[in-house]
């Protein structure tokens, strides 16, 4: 079965929900909206389609490359080939600023950077997602430009997200902009700031968050639904922060109520509701960004602790900026960088996963399914490293998958005629 259009990517669940296709668009024919048990995916608007084919290009659901850099490659390779893509410096830190670090995810590092970039290097401002205030349940994409817009933007967010849909925002800036994602939607950054050289002329800075999957809005529909809260009654959603690794916090219209659950008990529900190609995802650590961002699982949680974010340093450019946010004060780091095992001791279901997919790839294949390409990713040896009981439950339970949820029909949802993921992320240049 080949993939050849947008909708074919979509239909067969390779959909990572990054935008990038709807921002590629020059006729504005994609637009991006919510489908609830999936996460946000591209429509076409228009039967005038024609052939230039750029938004299957840039999309990072159909075709990941292992390096977009072959510079990297080389060097890195050996790191690569640990599943972590390329790594120049692991270091532990936070944001000097508390407010930042109280409210960040982690150690409020990807902020911290970030407002370094707009008040130093006199970037234009940072695109990123953050709550939607008209529609509470959701996220929209914002240009951010200063300390309190950075500030209200920061926490992970575990329902879907497309800020690559606002790319229009960082090409028609006057001066270069900071873009955060997730892996993917930095891999589709990457990939559209290579068929858009003037976006490239803007590309500041890009900071990735680790990532396991983005749950759909179902999954938060049917949460608050078990903390018996009516969605319409909600005012704001923050789904962690504020302490490491912070409450999952339901504030309501009243102003009076709010209701809580451990980032725990709140994630635990959550990734149930992670689609299908999250599964299938070889990045969860953002390789393809100048700065990587996560936790470091190693430590101890709780309510009192204060975050602290794990940085990879995969670019040139990404060890100037850091050098530069430690040195005028923005980011407080570890006197000593951080070993690869610390890395690897914090994150080893992202490890466990990338070890599954060459697994998974080979039962969706045996179904006759379309697979995502993954050229470069060293897969097949990543799964030969795998226990073999482990071999066992990833090809049976991607196997049970397909046939449970009949992945072997195509999806098309009537959903997609509701109306768009958000203003937002609507397109508009
Ligand atoms: C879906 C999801 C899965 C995650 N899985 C892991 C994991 O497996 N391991 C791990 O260590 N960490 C995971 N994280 C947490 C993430 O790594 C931390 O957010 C990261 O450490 C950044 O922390 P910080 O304090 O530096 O970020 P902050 O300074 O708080 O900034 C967070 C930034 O992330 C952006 N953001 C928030 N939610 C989203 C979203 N859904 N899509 C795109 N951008 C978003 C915000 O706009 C903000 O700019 C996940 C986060 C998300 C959203
Ligand atoms: S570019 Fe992103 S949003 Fe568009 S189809 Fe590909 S993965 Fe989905
Ligand atoms: S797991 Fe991968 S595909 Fe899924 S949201 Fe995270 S980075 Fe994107």
């Amino acid at each position: 079965m080949k993939i050849k259009t947008l909708n074919d990517i979509v239909a067969w669940r390779l959909c990572l929900g990054c935008g990038a296709c709807a921002y590629i668009c020059k006729n504005n024919f994609v637009e991006l909206r919510d489908v609830p048990n999936q996460g946000i995916r591209p429509f076409m608007v228009s039967d005038q389609c024609g052939t230039c084919s750029d938004c299957v290009q840039v999309c990072p659901g159909y075709s990941t490359p292992g390096f977009l850099n072959p510079a990297a490659s080389e060097k890195y390779q050996q790191v690569n080939e640990k599943g972590w893509g390329p790594i120049m410096e692991i270091w532990e830190g936070y944001a000097t600023d508390p407010e930042i670090r109280y409210n960040g995810s982690s150690g409020g590092a990807a902020t911290a950077i970030a407002l370094y970039c707009l008040e130093k290097l006199n970037m234009h401002g940072v695109l990123h997602i953050g709550n939607d205030k008209d529609h509470p349940l959701k996220n929209a994409v914002f240009m951010s430009s200063n300390y309190a817009d950075l500030l209200s933007r920061t926490g992970s967010r575990y329902s879907p997200a497309s800020p690559c849909g606002g790319l229009y925002k960082i090409e028609s800036a006057p001066s270069p902009c900071v873009f955060i994602g997730k892996p993917c939607d930095v891999t589709g950054f990457q990939m559209a700031c290579k068929l858009r050289p003037g976006l490239q002329d803007k590309n500041g800075l890009s900071i990735g968050t680790f990532c396991a999957g983005t749950p759909s809005s179902l999954g938060m529909i049917e949460l608050l639904k078990k903390m018996n809260i009516n969605p319409d009654m909600v005012e704001d959603i923050r789904y962690r922060g504020r302490g490491w690794p912070g409450l999952f916090t339901v504030h309501l219209k009243d102003r009076v109520q709010s209701f809580q659950k451990t980032y725990l008990e709140a994630w635990g529900f959550l990734q149930k509701f992670r689609p299908f190609r999250c599964y299938l995802c070889p990045d969860g650590t953002a390789a393809y960004a100048d700065i990587s961002c996560g936790d470091p699982w190693y430590r101890t949680i709780g309510e009192n602790e204060k975050g602290y974010s794990l940085v990879i340093v995969r670019t040139e450019k990404g060890r100037e900026i850091l050098k530069g946010a430690m040195a005028n004060g923005y980011l407080t780091l570890e006197p000593e960088p951080v070993c690869i095992e610390k890395l690897i001791n914090s994150q080893a279901g992202l490890l466990q996963k990338r070890k599954d997919i060459w697994g998974r790839l080979l039962m969706m294949k045996i179904f006759g399914l379309p697979v995502p390409q993954y050229p470069g990713f060293c897969l097949f040896k990543h799964w030969l490293s795998s226990s073999a009981k482990q071999k066992i439950r990833s090809l049976l339970g991607t196997a049970r998958r397909i046939v449970q949820r009949k992945y072997y029909h195509p999806f098309i949802s009537a959903q997609l005629n509701e109306r768009p993921a958000n203003h937002e992320d609507k397109i508009n240049h």
